[in-house]
């Protein structure tokens, strides 16, 4: 393929994601706390986690894997290589294990859907960087826009993984599938530290790769889980009537 093809094949996935952001507004994923019965069949949610989050590393180590036939690659896409895997390790393991959700069931449609968007978003990081397009010096490691990136990653991943510790932490003893207010850390501020903390992440992952792929991902991130805070924050205010008012959705004291 020529890069001017897989630019154009990007541009058409940023579009898409661009499209479905307001309608995910409208018409919230049914899943969570969003489940909902008409949505089709459906498996356990552990499962649904594991197998719809595997995709992405394998779908982004394939054809890595493959280009390593012709030679190494520049030391800055095993660093890349690194925070794409060690992020889908927790993801697609740690964090399907660690959930309290034995009692709950995920639609097939939403785990499909899943996996073409890992499926895309993993293959076309990967393909990028196993690419002769992907012109990484040992320079790029004194690059602003790389330390930036990297540092950026690793708070968002900070943020993410502790939200999500501390909202498994709450089902404790309660048989699985109950709500309860979160408090302490980010929560402080707004309902959603998880969703905050992987926008920053993959933000960060963008900025320190800067390539096209890699800003995709990141606005399908924003655009998936933007719509998704929205909804969990107004969910959380209808259901509980005490819910901290000065509390906001998604980004501390403004949105
Ligand atoms: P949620 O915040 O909806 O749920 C996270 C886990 O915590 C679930 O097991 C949920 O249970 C439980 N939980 C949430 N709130 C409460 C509460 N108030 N009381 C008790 N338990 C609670 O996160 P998502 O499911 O939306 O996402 C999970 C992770 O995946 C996040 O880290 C998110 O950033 C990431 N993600 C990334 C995407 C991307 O585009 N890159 C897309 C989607 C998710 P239950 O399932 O029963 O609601």
């Amino acid at each position: 393929m020529t890069q001017e093809t897989f630019n154009v094949l990007i541009a058409a996935w940023v579009a898409l994601a661009l499209l479905l952001a307001p309608i995910q507004l409208v018409i919230v994923p049914a899943y969570g706390r969003h489940r909902r019965a008409n949505w089709g069949p459906e498996i356990g949610n552990r499962l649904g986690w594991v197998i719809m989050e595997l995709v992405s590393p394998i779908a982004f180590l394939a054809p890595l894997a493959a280009g390593m036939v012709a030679g190494a690659y520049a030391a800055p896409v095993y660093v890349f290589a690194l925070m794409w895997v060690a992020h889908y390790a927790n993801r697609s393991l740690v964090y399907p294990l660690a959930m309290r959700t034995s009692v709950k069931t995920i639609p097939v449609a939403i785990v499909a859907s899943a996996i073409l968007f890992n499926a895309v978003n993993g293959w076309s990081n990967g393909y990028y960087l196993a690419s002769p397009w992907a012109d990484y010096g040992a320079e790029w490691f004194s690059d602003p826009r790389f330390f930036a990136g990297l540092a950026l990653f690793l708070i968002g991943a900070a943020i993410n993984i502790d939200a999500d510790r501390r909202l498994m932490r709450l089902r404790r003893g309660t048989g699985h599938k109950d709500y309860v207010v979160p408090r302490g850390g980010l929560f402080r501020y707004v309902s959603c530290p998880n969703h905050l903390g992987e926008i920053i992440e993959w933000s960060g992952f963008a900025l320190a790769c800067w390539n096209l792929p890699a800003a995709a991902f990141a606005v399908w991130t924003a655009a998936n889980l933007g719509p998704r805070a929205w909804a969990h924050h107004r969910w959380y205010q209808r259901k509980f009537p005490d819910y901290p008012p000065n509390r906001k959705g998604l980004i501390p004291f403004v949105l």
